[in-house]
């Protein structure tokens, strides 16, 4: 009986200590906008920052591939292998690019996706490294995102090679 009475009461405590956990982190408290003046979800004014102040507020991997236009090892992203339903923002500026139903799972190893916000990327002719590529880049502050590939799924048989890095993502859930 004594037994019985110590397991509903470690049952009871363990009940009532699930509702003390953590609350979510807001959206807006992640590493990327923490010492970041340009970071915004909701201003869209197009930012004109150097390289030489990007360097002094981002962490040096996004550095590298959103000014440097790096690539990151492929399977190897945060977004690779990954699913959930929200938004996909600029790591660098908080600008909105992409939603989480035009992503689809590609087996080249980057977080894929068939279609961008129109008013999230831009395109550039890019032929570093001996191949003739389109980069896709942020509307808003420039930065390198991946290329743009025409092998991709329907309806726009596209595929936005994307580095994770260069992305934040937002659940619904936290909106
Ligand atoms: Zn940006």
């Amino acid at each position: 009986m004594r037994f019985l009475v110590s397991t509903i009461i470690l049952i009871f405590l363990q009940a009532c200590s699930q509702n003390h956990q953590p609350i979510k982190t807001s959206p807006m408290e992640n590493k990327e906008a923490k010492n970041n003046p340009y970071y915004s979800r909701t201003d869209t004014t197009k930012l004109n920052v150097s390289n030489e102040e990007w360097k002094k507020i981002l962490a040096p991997d996004l550095y590298a591939v959103a000014r440097e236009a790096a690539t990151e090892r492929a399977f190897t992203g945060k977004y690779n292998e990954f699913d959930e339903i929200g938004d996909y923002y600029c790591a660098v500026c908080g600008h909105h690019l992409f939603r989480s139903t035009s992503k689809f799972a590609s087996s080249c190893g980057w977080a894929s996706f068939f279609e961008a916000d129109k008013e999230g990327v831009y395109y550039k002719k890019d032929s570093s490294y001996g191949m003739e590529r389109v980069e896709v880049l942020c509307k808003r502050c420039d930065s390198h995102l991946g290329h743009i590939f025409d092998d991709g799924p329907k309806p726009t048989g596209l595929r936005y090679c994307m580095n994770s890095v260069s992305l934040e993502f937002v659940p619904d859930s936290q909106k």
